[in-house]
């Protein structure tokens, strides 16, 4: 380990070790021998100082006009674009995903940067009549002040991307706390930012572990903003701390994502979208769609079609451009993904395909476990109500467009769902019937666009919405301002006769 990078938490501007001097390794899944580098394992003591540096940094960064935030933005998006291939194998090695997606996963972060460095221009506030005379009445939009990022390892660039850049360009102050299984990426994506000339302190990032510098940064009294991507339940613990201190606390959570298949659906366009949505990423999206309800006169044919597409993807390193399902993140997750094949044979469902860990020649190296397929599923069983976040799917038998939904809605989540019909009447219904935060027709319920909000309902989190139109007012409080020049005391609401 000792030979590997050495690597500091931005504080300030500078590039420093934890207080403590602790340390963690950040290690490849597709190879344990692979150590992609060593972090700070930083405690409260280095997350306090971060904050500070993020106060100290905040009037400049407020008192900076809009449109030159935005500017900065377009600088990081021009260097983003002239790293894209490095940064994606970078992922790939650190995260596992294959070079396809990660270079996708770059893109997100780009196409964010070129669209919110756009939003620098653009008019945010109201102006409205007031209900007395020579009285005007408007809004501006003003930062939150330090805001606290923790962000999940299954999009190491895209995920810190889609909260660092409009949290910037609304004027606010970051500490990011990285996932501890992609710190390396982060680092990269936030080096970014400091060569477009982003000033010292205003963005720091404190490696570490959730519980520890997680934590930490959830319970600064400074810091009045958490905005949280990952699990369920570290979300409600989140969400529960900041709470306690009256913290704004904008969470996006896990999802438990399905496909409908309705008999009059083209098939084969419904098995390509099965196949990228269960198994892409193998299956760690918070989108991914672990479960498919289809209708049961075509329930058969799919799912011997599915079988054959699953047996026939190719597992392994996803540095190797042939390669279609890359490893597990870590050997807990494997490990997880592993107990839901057990819970799911426990339960009475038939396992159709794979269900085992991977570990013939290389595959020994990392974490990899064959695409998993289960059929004869009740929409009950855990299988089908649990987020797993790996390559397993339960196959789910419906004998109606409204059993179908009924089943689509059954889950404790509310992120993506999605329905192939040919029939636009059945489109229209199931798209007000589903209940979940996006919908796609004739489509996979992965593959969300930085231009459209997203985020989801129920226990996919709280209500709040990343991208699209509400990125930036994410970030941002609205004050509303009257200005009277009549020159008299008017009285709102008052009767005058
Ligand atoms: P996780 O909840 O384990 O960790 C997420 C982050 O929280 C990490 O940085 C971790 O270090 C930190 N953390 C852990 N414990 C903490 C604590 N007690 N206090 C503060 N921070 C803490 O999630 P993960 O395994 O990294 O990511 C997978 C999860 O993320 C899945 O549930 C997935 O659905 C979800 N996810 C959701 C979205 C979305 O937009 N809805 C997107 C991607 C991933």
């Amino acid at each position: 380990m000792s030979e590997a990078p050495q690597h500091g938490n931005l504080i300030d501007g500078e590039w420093v070790p934890a207080r403590s001097g602790r340390t963690f390794a950040s290690v490849s899944p597709a190879d344990r021998e692979d150590v992609v580098g060593v972090f700070p394992r930083s405690a409260a003591d280095d997350v306090a100082d971060a904050v500070a540096a993020a106060r100290r940094a905040a009037p400049v960064w407020r008192a900076t006009p809009q449109p030159a935030r935005g500017d900065l933005l377009r600088r990081a998006a021009d260097l983003l674009r002239g790293r894209k291939e490095d940064l994606a194998r970078l992922m790939t090695r650190e995260m596992g995903k294959v070079l396809v997606e990660a270079r996708g996963d770059v893109q997100e972060a780009i196409d964010m940067a070129d669209y919110i460095a756009g939003e620098g221009r653009r008019p945010f506030g109201e102006t409205v009549p007031s209900e007395l005379t020579d009285k005007v009445c408007f809004t501006w939009r003003e930062p939150v002040g330090v805001v606290g990022l923790i962000t999940p390892w299954n999009f190491p660039v895209a995920i810190p991307s889609w909260k660092l850049f409009p949290a910037l360009l609304a004027g606010n102050a970051i500490v990011l706390k990285p996932a501890e299984d992609t710190p390396l990426c982060a680092a990269r994506l936030v080096e970014v930012l400091v060569e477009a000339g982003l000033p010292p302190g205003v963005v720091n990032v404190v490696h570490g572990i959730g519980e520890e510098a997680g934590a930490a940064l959830v319970d600064h009294p400074d810091v009045r903003m958490l905005s949280f991507t990952g699990s369920a339940e570290v979300g409600r613990l989140v969400a529960a701390r900041g709470g306690q201190q009256l913290k704004r606390v904008s969470l996006e959570l896990g999802g438990k994502n399905a496909i409908v298949v309705l008999d009059d659906g083209d098939l084969d366009l419904a098995l390509d979208g099965a196949v990228w949505a269960a198994f892409g990423t193998t299956g760690q999206r918070c989108t991914a769609a672990s479960r498919m309800i289809v209708h049961r006169r075509v329930l058969d044919d799919f799912t011997d079609q599915l079988r054959g597409r699953a047996e026939s993807l190719r597992v392994g390193n996803g540095l190797d451009e042939g390669v279609e399902v890359g490893p597990i993140v870590n050997d807990r997750q494997l490990r997880r993904v592993h107990s839901y094949t057990e819970v799911g044979v426990g339960e009475g469902a038939r396992l159709v395909t794979g269900g085992a860990v991977l570990d013939a020649g290389d595959l020994g190296r990392g974490h990899f476990y064959a695409p998993t397929i289960f059929a004869d599923v009740r929409p009950t069983m855990r299988i089908a109500q649990e987020e797993i976040f790996g390559p397993t799917v339960s196959i789910i038998a419906a004998e109606s467009l409204d059993e179908a939904i009924a089943h689509a809605n059954s889950t404790a989540y509310g992120l993506s769902l999605s329905i192939y019909t040919r029939d636009v009447n059945r489109a229209f219904r199931a798209m007000r019937e589903l209940q979940a935060g996006i919908v796609y027709v004739n489509a996979p319920t992965i593959g969300a666009e930085i231009q459209l909000p997203f985020g989801g309902i129920k226990g996919t989190g709280n209500g709040h919405r990343e991208a699209g139109t509400t990125a930036v007012e994410e970030f941002s409080e609205r004050k509303s301002v009257y200005v009277d020049y009549s020159g008299r005391l008017q009285r709102a609401q008052i009767d005058t006769t």
